[in-house]
């Protein structure tokens, strides 16, 4: 049951804006310290937890105690785009003597990224030792992944639960159903509480020494969403309940007084799900094993161009470029001889099965003509040669054929067909606020923004491509950074 508020909504140490995975860890960091916490917190208790409360929560890492090999270089890959040699040669100096410009700029600076790669082994520790449990994950596809992973055992929904049990326990105060609206300053700026709307209540001033802003990314505003990501926007939806609650306001608050915007804000993590399901998560992967036609009946890309875990993020978001959004993979009954096939699709949806393409074509709203074509024309530029192995990159790859199909290019030529819908989900935005190792915002002086601190998706970290299964543990480390830092600076502007 939620822990009761106090009438009081002034003299606390730390506020928090949200309880996902970012938000319990700052708030459990910063009580842990004595410090009075109090946690804001849009959702009722019973949806609490944003993102976090529906995630399979995979971690890119080897064991407990190492993060994946690739983990550093995978952002290192990613770390923004034709940075100005000049900024790029001035991060090998120590952060200090960085140039404000460097400290303000949005790309994944190494400071952050190595932060982040040594703090994860000991957040997990952290959170093993407050009754999280960590093993090994199931997958989604047939093939081995591309890096490896290990997971929260129960998911999200069990990090929530138990971070929450042990908040309301060492005395954090909880308020739900209350939305942060704005950011209050003194008159030297330093941030000193926000504005909030409580249901019922209307708005209310909470005053702190410190706000760390865990409020998720902007996914859950669709506004934010077109103005960011374009008009592609519009057939994005977030991948899971928990994301609506995401609307941007802490984003959108740190911006308008004078925080340095960092993060990809034109990009998103894509996943491809199927529109007819209101399932948590509801994957469609099975398209490497068919052939993908837009509305128009056309290929448009390679379906199988690799592993998927390291390639669905690119191909989703070449579905969500197609008109309105959508694309349709098309298999044939073989699908129905590899073992295990459907440990590729979550949705909770059957696919649309007949007896030719014509009536797929009408059921689902794509061109019958330009589709017979398209498969025809896959189909005669399949191998003779080459042995199907939908359990490795077999490597069986179309010849003569644009987009060519780099693996399991075989004919579609067994009826019935089957075929899913696809459009791309909005898992979390990349854009948000530049933030340094202490979680500390920096204004986009370079300066860092007194009594104001953010971690998760509110940070921007992302660029690109993601690293995936990283996301989790950034809320983790980045929060309870924030939490650590946020209630040293409470004590020390109260002379404890
Ligand atoms: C289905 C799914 C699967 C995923 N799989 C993985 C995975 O396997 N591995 C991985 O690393 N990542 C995964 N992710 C991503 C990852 O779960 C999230 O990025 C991460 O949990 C976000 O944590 P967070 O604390 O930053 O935000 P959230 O968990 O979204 O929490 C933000 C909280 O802030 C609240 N809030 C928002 N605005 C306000 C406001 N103005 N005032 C008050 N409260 C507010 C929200 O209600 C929410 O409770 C997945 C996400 C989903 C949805």
């Amino acid at each position: 049951m939620p822990s009761s508020a106090p009438d009081n909504l002034q003299n606390f140490d730390v506020i928090v804006v949200g309880c996902g995975v970012a938000g319990l860890s700052a708030a459990v960091a910063a009580a842990e310290t004595g410090a009075r916490v109090a946690v804001l917190e849009r959702s009722t208790y019973d949806e609490r937890g944003g993102n976090t409360r529906y995630t399979t929560a995979a971690l890119r890492m080897e064991n407990e105690h190492a993060v994946s090999d690739d983990f550093v270089q995978r952002f290192l890959d990613n770390c923004g785009y034709h940075i100005d040699p000049d900024f790029a040669a001035s991060t090998v100096l120590d952060y200090a003597n960085w140039p404000p410009l460097a400290r303000a700029l949005p790309f994944t600076d190494p400071e952050l990224i190595s932060f982040l790669a040594e703090g994860v082994p000991p957040a997990i520790a952290w959170l093993k030792a407050h009754g999280v449990k960590f093993g090994g994950i199931g997958f989604y596809g047939l093939t081995p992944r591309a890096s490896p992973r290990i997971a929260i055992t129960g998911g999200g929904l069990h990090l929530i639960e138990v971070m929450t049990a042990h908040a309301e326990k060492i005395g954090v105060h909880f308020f739900y159903e209350t939305t942060a609206q704005s950011l209050l300053q003194t008159e030297e700026g330093a941030v000193c509480g926000l504005r909030a709307t409580r249901k019922a209540l209307g708005t209310q001033r909470f005053e702190s020494r410190a706000v760390i802003l865990a409020c998720g990314g902007f996914q859950g505003n669709h506004e934010m969403v077109v103005r960011y990501i374009g008009a592609k926007g519009r057939y994005l939806r977030p991948v899971a309940r928990g994301g609506y609650y995401d609307k941007g306001e802490g984003i959108a608050m740190a911006l308008n007084i004078g925080a340095a915007p960092a993060g990809d804000f034109a990009e998103y993590h894509a996943e491809p799900i199927d529109p007819r399901s209101s399932a948590t998560e509801p994957l469609v992967m099975a398209y490497p094993y068919g052939i993908l036609v837009n509305r128009e009946g056309l290929r448009f890309t390679d379906e199988a161009p690799g592993p998927i875990d390291a390639s669905y993020e690119d191909t989703t978001r070449i579905i969500a470029e197609q008109s309105k959004g959508i694309a349709f993979c098309i298999l044939d009954d073989k699908i129905n001889a590899i073992e295990h096939w459907q440990r590729c699709v979550r949705t909770d949806q059957p696919p649309v099965t007949a007896p030719n393409i014509a009536t797929l074509a009408r059921t689902l709203g794509f061109d019958r003509k330009a589709a017979e074509a398209s498969i025809d024309a896959y189909n005669r530029a399949c191998p003779k040669e080459g042995v199907f192995n939908p359990r490795a990159l077999d490597g069986v790859a179309t010849a003569g054929l644009s987009p060519v199909k780099s693996n399991y290019a075989v004919p579609l030529d067994t009826p019935p067909y089957h075929a899913y819908p696809i459009i791309s989900s909005n898992t979390f935005t990349f854009g948000g606020l530049k933030v340094n190792v202490n979680a500390q915002v920096i204004n986009s002086d370079g300066e860092v923004m007194p009594g104001l601190y953010a971690a998760g998706e509110t940070v921007g970290l992302y660029y690109g491509k993601y690293p995936g299964a990283t996301s989790v543990l950034r809320g983790a480390v980045f929060g309870r950074r924030a939490g650590e830092h946020a209630a040293a600076r409470a004590g020390a502007l109260a002379g404890r």
